[in-house]
């Protein structure tokens, strides 16, 4: 008896007809993706896209198919040539990491597994866990520490703050809310806090205003005194003072917060100790600078960043906790279409009860090989690399006596400008903003611009593995045929 009869109409399926055509096309795609990094260096760091670029992305849905291969000849043409440039060896806009061609093939083998890793019994859910175990290694956290990896930094200090505020809110907060804290909670940065901490208060119902920003001194470090009597303030007007978050590593100047000072603020205080470790977590792997970061091992929570010093392709964030269990406290829901199971598929633990996401892309694949490949030493020295390059950039500029040097450089992160004789601070940033956009449209480097104790300045920040020293020497160059240029157009 035949219980399964034969569909009488044909299934579809996304699967190709022909595995063989398949196998043509993406040898293609693979030489054309080695050939793109090969010569990443001989291309602009980015261009302008023409008109026809831009209208190619209005076309509408499609409704019928196209082979395989005319698909890619439209990425190849409208997509391919105009990236946002990051993997170029002179970009240092904002901050990220430039990529790796092994990475990109742990991305790509991670979408063939396909599995999802808001957990299960199998063999990437292994590899996610024992990932975040590296993790917590490399920035020193006990064994017994929980962590999970999320998009990006800026989910990772949600994770952090997140726990934060359930472990000090005085109440139930998961059951009744933030409506029923016995005192509204106080949260401490500096005033250099990167602005995801903003969004993480504001989402955690806490409001922008309980984050306090506290000044920073000279070296734009957070003011620890400031800080104690930020403290002593709060709770005498009726607050109470939950979290200090140091950065190690601002965005702004790569201004590392004295985290050991902090970590002693927070035990005194009864404060949970949050570190934004985007930037600055990972150079505890770096044998030249580690001492930098030294007491991030003492935090309570870390939020780092595996696609910035660990060029890990987008998306990759991590956040760290040294008590899992307040860690899955704040987190772990059980409904009844999830329960674990003694065997198979569904036993062991769920890896979204540590975060807000169900499903889970498999991010620790590309992380894990190009860990495996390359050795956390050499990341160590990478990182090494890049703050030796930004104090050769620092002492460029400060041998030039047309460029100044705006704050000081700790790590990667060079925030100078272009002197323009007797200008206002207006048009000194007008100047500054033209020579950046000039650098963008020749192509010649990407560099980004910010303001710091109030003076607009350009911002050198190299978190970039192919960058040499020789790049640096180009950008000086550069800027100083633009100054002269645009001087010479636009006399005051
Ligand atoms: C980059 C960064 C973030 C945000 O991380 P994303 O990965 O961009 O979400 C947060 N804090 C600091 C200090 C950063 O540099």
């Amino acid at each position: 008896m035949d219980i399964f009869p034969e569909a009488t109409n044909a299934e579809e399926t996304l699967d190709p007809p022909d595995w063989a055509d398949v196998g043509a096309l993406s040898h293609r795609i693979l030489d054309d993706a080695i050939a793109y990094l090969e010569d990443v260096r001989d291309r602009p760091v980015w261009r302008e896209m023409p008109a026809e670029v831009r209208s190619f992305f209005s076309a509408p849905l499609p409704r019928s198919p196209a082979p395989a291969a005319d698909v890619y000849d439209d990425v190849a043409r409208n997509l391919m040539p105009y990236p946002m440039g990051n993997i170029h060896p002179r970009f240092w806009s904002w901050y990220m990491g430039s990529s790796n061609f092994t990475g990109a093939l742990g991305d790509f083998l991670a979408a063939i597994q396909g599995s999802n890793l808001g957990g299960g019994n199998h063999a990437a859910a292994l590899m996610d866990s024992q990932v975040v175990n590296w993790m917590k290694e490399m920035v020193g956290f006990p064994v017994s520490a929980s962590g999970t990896l999320v998009s990006g930094g800026s989910m990772a200090n949600i994770i952090g703050l997140t726990v934060a505020r359930n472990v000090k809110a005085g109440v139930d907060v998961r059951e009744r809310g933030v409506g029923a804290m016995p005192k509204p909670l106080r949260y401490y940065a500096s005033d250099q806090v990167h602005s995801c901490h903003r969004k993480a208060v504001e989402a955690l119902g806490l409001g922008n205003q309980a984050l306090r920003r506290i000044q920073t001194d000279a070296g734009l470090r957070i003011d620890i005194a400031a800080l104690k009597a930020a403290i002593a303030e709060d709770r005498e007007t009726g607050f109470r003072p939950a979290c200090v978050i140091g950065t190690a590593g601002t965005v702004n100047t790569g201004a590392v917060d004295d985290l050991q000072a902090l970590a002693s603020v927070a035990a005194e205080e009864d404060l949970w100790f949050h570190v934004d470790g985007c930037i600055g977590a990972l150079i505890a792997i770096a044998p030249e600078n580690r001492s930098l970061v030294a007491g991030i091992e003492q935090a309570d929570s870390i939020a780092l960043d595996p696609h910035k010093w660990l060029h890990a392709p987008f998306e990759a964030g991590c956040a760290l906790v040294r008590d899992a269990s307040q860690h899955r406290n704040t987190f772990a829901v059980t409904p009844e279409y999830l329960e674990s199971t003694p065997r198979g598929l569904a036993s062991g633990e769920w890896l979204h009860d540590y975060g807000l996401q169900t499903s889970r892309g498999f991010r620790a694949l590309k992380i894990w090989m190009a860990l495996k490949e390359h050795g956390v030493e050499k990341f160590g020295r990478l990182i090494d690399q890049n703050i030796a390059q930004a104090r050769h950039l620092t002492r460029l500029i400060e041998a030039e006596p047309a460029l100044e040097l705006m704050a000081p450089t700790t790590i990667n992160i060079v925030c100078f400008r272009h002197r323009l004789d007797g200008a206002s601070e207006e048009r000194l940033k007008a100047f500054n903003t033209e020579i950046m956009l000039r650098l963008q449209e020749e192509g010649t480097a990407a560099l980004s611009d910010t303001t710091v104790q109030g003076r607009h300045c350009l911002r050198v920040a190299i978190a970039n593995h192919r960058t040499r020293r020789s790049d640096l020497d180009l950008l000086v160059t550069e800027m100083l045929r633009l100054g002269r240029e645009i001087e010479a157009a636009i006399p005051v």
